[in-house]
């Protein structure tokens, strides 16, 4: 449960997000399932925006349906009285992501946390593509949040890895009948109450005591020591992707093959006044986009790229694309892509730190094979 490497880098990011701990599990997957599970059991239920990580979809709406725990999705963009009417009364928490993946929508965190907390139960955030660097959830409200730092902090794919932080700012005491296994003892931690012993720490000192230690998942302190490296440059290389990505975007966007571009620091972009409010000082470098043109011609523009790699991995240092519909939500229906915000079309460009003259000039070569 504990290891120096660990600690020090879970202090580094919860000092970054403005949180009271951290913990550093093994993938954003192991994360997102602590996060969640450290406060649902079997017969209880969350609300989740439709548009996430395709991961993290299928953890929420199958493997963890097989434990009992039933998850709704909701528009994320839709008002208030929509997204209230997913809620039950063994409804337990309310998750989104910042920025989405691969849809790049942004995520009203206000809203979230004003309706979350009209039903007296916190806010889980994942911020993997806006990292702290761009934007610190928990000043907008949020009350958990969530990392795969396989992503941007990390930076360089040398490990897998995920995080999650704690406000320390949701009573759980306020409303202990929804949540018992934060508000009466636990016998397998010498009979502690965790909301009483711990206060503010309650909830990740649970998640380490009683998660961690049952079903593993810790990060390898090599792969933490790794992880702080990336950490160490993350300030330099977020606002360098945002430089880039916003040349990539405009350039897309002026192009007669590009049939539309999602990037949020574009004036054209539906969440364009949200990332203003939220991400001022930029979003991250993942654009998303389609092509006028075939799905044959998508295929042979990604083919043709040179300097941009095909891979599954996003916001990486280095220039790479894929097209979700076929990889990373290959197992979603047509209907579920669709309400996962997840064009046929869509290509995610994940623009790098390299010189952006260059990730342009592999861009149009590419598109003139089309
Ligand atoms: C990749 C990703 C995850 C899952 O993280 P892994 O480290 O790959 O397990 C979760 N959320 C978001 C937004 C992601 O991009």
């Amino acid at each position: 449960m504990q290891n120096p490497t660990n600690d020090a880098v879970a202090a580094k990011i919860a000092a970054l997000e403005g949180g009271v701990g951290a913990m550093l599990t093994s993938s954003g997957q192991a994360a997102n399932f602590y996060a969640v599970f450290n406060i649902c059991e079997a017969g209880d239920h969350l609300v989740c925006s439709s548009t996430i990580y395709g991961g993290t979809f299928n953890l929420f709406s199958v493997t963890l349906k097989k434990l009992g725990i039933d998850c709704t999705f909701i528009d994320a963009d839709a008002p208030d009285e929509e997204i209230e009417k997913a809620f039950r009364p063994n409804t337990k928490c309310l998750f989104g992501e910042i920025i989405s993946n691969p849809s790049i929508n942004v995520l009203d965190i206000e809203k979230f946390a004003r309706i979350a907390h009209k039903h007296g139960v916190p806010l889980i955030v994942d911020n993997t593509f806006a990292t702290p660097i761009n934007c610190r959830p928990f000043e907008w409200g949020a009350d958990i949040v969530t990392h795969s730092t396989t992503k941007y902090m990390d930076g360089h794919a040398t490990c897998v890895g995920g995080a999650i932080v704690d406000s320390g700012n949701f009573d759980w005491m306020a409303h202990a009948d929804k949540f018992p296994g934060l508000t009466t003892p636990d016998e397998s931690y010498h009979g502690l109450t965790y909301a009483k012993a711990f206060g503010k720490m309650a909830y990740i000192t649970k998640a380490t005591a009683q998660l961690m230690r049952d079903l593993g998942s810790i990060q390898s302190p090599e792969n933490a020591f790794l992880l702080n490296l990336g950490l160490e440059t993350l300030h330099l290389r977020m606002q360098r992707h945002c430089e880039n990505a916003q040349q990539v975007a405009e350039w897309l966007e002026a192009q007669p093959k590009v049939k539309w571009v999602n990037y949020c620091g574009l004036k054209s972009s539906k969440y364009y006044e949200l990332a203003q409010k939220y991400l001022p000082n930029g979003s991250c470098g993942v654009i998303a986009f389609g092509l006028e043109g075939t799905r044959e011609d998508a295929i042979r523009f990604m083919d043709h790229l040179q300097l941009a790699c095909i891979v599954t991995h996003v916001a990486d240092a280095r220039t790479c694309v894929l097209h979700p519909a076929s990889h990373t939500h290959r197992q979603l229906t047509d209907e579920q892509l669709k309400e996962a915000g997840v064009a046929p079309d869509l290509i995610r460009l994940s623009v790098g730190i390299e010189n952006v003259n260059d990730i342009i000039a592999d861009l149009q070569q590419a598109m003139g094979t089309i």
